[in-house]
């Protein structure tokens, strides 16, 4: 990838010039070269960027008081400016955060574009206003209102996926947006700003702030602000929602996960090899849902344990950018230095490594692990229980099916997860008993028609599907006695 520099924040629809100097430097985690930098937007920027959104939304003539298909219209036409950028979208999300460029090219370049079609659609058979009659009297005009200014803030992980999985809902309810990227990936979101400027979107509507940690707090804090949406890790979410609390700010949560794929004993192996890599290592093992915990029966433990071993070791790994890697590095040195230290705690603590546990060799420049496989694991242990974010992955032997579920909601979260059978009807009296947000059958993969979201630490509310639509709205009940 070229390197690219920018000297310029998209706010109010224009580029205009940072308030200070500082800058924030991307480097490829596959090979450590300088990708590029942007400028990194300080509390003035937020200031002018909350303004703009504002300003965007409060307009008489504004994007929440059009008409429904001509927001539609113009969130198809932002789609099709995506499309046009479709490989450099892909290759940009991929050299900066190595998720593979296989994973990034369904994902990150085609799932943006797909959810603002979808939203489109779901704009042209929506009401947002309904006559009720009243009771004791009277009648009522029952209305869906957008809730204002959303301050959108998304990780490193899937950048463009999840700042669509908020951006989508939020433009078709009439919202307006202050996004804030993650500072491992700020390149590929001047591409979404060069896409939103093409699309002729009205200026103001979305506006996009790279910083880190300082300028999300900020912004989730702004009095400028009517909605907060986040997606990251559980600890800066259980600050964002103190700081909502306080403001009694309306705030979205879309947090960690420890999710568990639960073998069951009839379970097809060999033939859902390609469901079980993605179910658990997608993207590195970097995703929130992954089934990082494999639940396996003590009748076919050692068949379990050999599968998983021979499958993280003939995983290809290495650079994010080469069609054949199936493992890329992990996006930070500081993020190889969080997984490694898992994988020293997973020994210590007395579990049995049969695949991986090191750096690969011939692969010394760039953050890479190998797929690390830990047997014997005790679902107590810290290994089981907190979130390691890489390709580390833990199998825990269980006794009969109820004990099976017992394992999978022994966890502070619930996101994700799955299970694996030849019976359909059996894994789906499984799955309903695990409290967790979503799970998979033999598979998994987010449907972008349906509500997506954690129980317990893993979130608050809901995206995707009209549930994601209503997490921008509000109602107004308006009394005709
Ligand atoms: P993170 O929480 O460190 O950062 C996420 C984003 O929030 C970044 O943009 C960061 O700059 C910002 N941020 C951090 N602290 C903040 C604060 N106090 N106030 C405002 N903004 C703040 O997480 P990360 O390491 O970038 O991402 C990995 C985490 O995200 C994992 O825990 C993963 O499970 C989670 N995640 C969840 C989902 C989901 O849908 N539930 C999806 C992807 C990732």
């Amino acid at each position: 990838m070229t390197v690219t520099e920018y000297d310029s924040l998209f706010i109010g629809g224009r580029w205009s010039k940072p308030s200070t100097n500082k800058v924030i430097s991307v480097m490829s985690p596959s090979t450590g070269l300088h990708l590029g930098a942007v400028p990194e937007a300080v509390e003035t920027d937020v200031d002018r960027a909350v303004r703009a959104a504002r300003t965007a939304f409060d307009s008489a003539s504004g994007w929440s008081t059009w008409e429904p298909a001509r927001r539609a219209a113009a969130m198809v036409r932002l789609a099709d400016a995506l499309d046009a950028r479709k490989e450099e979208m892909a290759t940009r999300v991929s050299a900066q955060n190595g998720m593979p460029i296989s994973v990034a090219g369904p994902f990150e370049a085609t799932v943006p574009a797909g959810l603002l079609r979808y939203y489109a659609g779901v704009l042209q058979d929506a009401h947002f206003e309904e006559q009720r009659q009243g009771l004791p009297i009277g009648t009522t005009l029952v209305r869906r209102e957008p809730l204002g200014v959303v301050a959108a803030i998304v990780p490193w992980n899937f950048p463009q996926v999840l700042a669509f999985f908020k951006m989508a809902p939020a433009l078709a309810a009439g919202c307006t947006l202050v996004l804030k990227p993650s500072p491992e990936t700020v390149l590929d979101s001047y591409l979404l700003a060069e896409a939103i400027a093409e699309a002729g979107l009205p200026e103001g509507v979305i506006n996009i702030v790279p910083g880190g940690r300082a300028t999300g707090a900020y912004l989730v804090s702004h009095p400028g602000v009517d909605k907060v949406s986040f997606t990251g890790s559980t600890a800066a979410g259980r600050q964002i929602a103190a700081a909502c609390g306080q403001l009694l700010r309306p705030v979205t949560l879309e947090l960690g996960g420890k999710s568990a794929a639960i073998i069951l004993d009839d379970a097809d192996l060999p033939g859902s090899v390609d469901q079980l890599f993605a179910a658990s290592l997608l993207n590195n093992g970097q995703t929130c849902f992954a089934s990082t915990r494999i639940l396996a029966p003590r009748s076919r433990y050692d068949e379990v344990v050999d599968f998983y071993t021979t499958m993280a070791e003939s995983a290809t790994v290495g650079d994010a950018l080469d069609p054949a890697t199936q493992v890329g590095p992990l996006v930070s040195s500081r993020q190889r230095d969080r997984v490694e230290s898992y994988i020293a705690k997973g020994l210590n603590e007395g579990a049995r490594l049969t695949a991986g546990g090191a750096r690969p060799v011939g692969l010394e420049t760039g953050w890479f692990v190998e797929p690390t496989v830990f047997a014997d694991v005790d679902n107590a242990s810290t290994i089981a229980q907190e979130e390691i974010f890489g390709p580390v992955l833990s199998i825990i032997r269980y006794d009969g099916d109820n004990d099976a579920v017992s394992i999978a909601n022994d966890s502070a979260y619930g996101l994700g997860g799955t299970v694996w059978s030849a019976d359909p009807n059996r894994a789906l009296g499984i799955a309903k008993r695990i409290r967790t947000g979503t799970i998979g059958l033999n598979g998994y993969l987010p449907d972008l028609t349906s509500p997506y979201g954690g129980m317990k630490a893993s979130g608050l509310g809901r995206e995707l599907g009209p549930e994601g639509l209503a997490a921008f709205q509000q109602f107004q009940s308006i009394y005709h006695p």
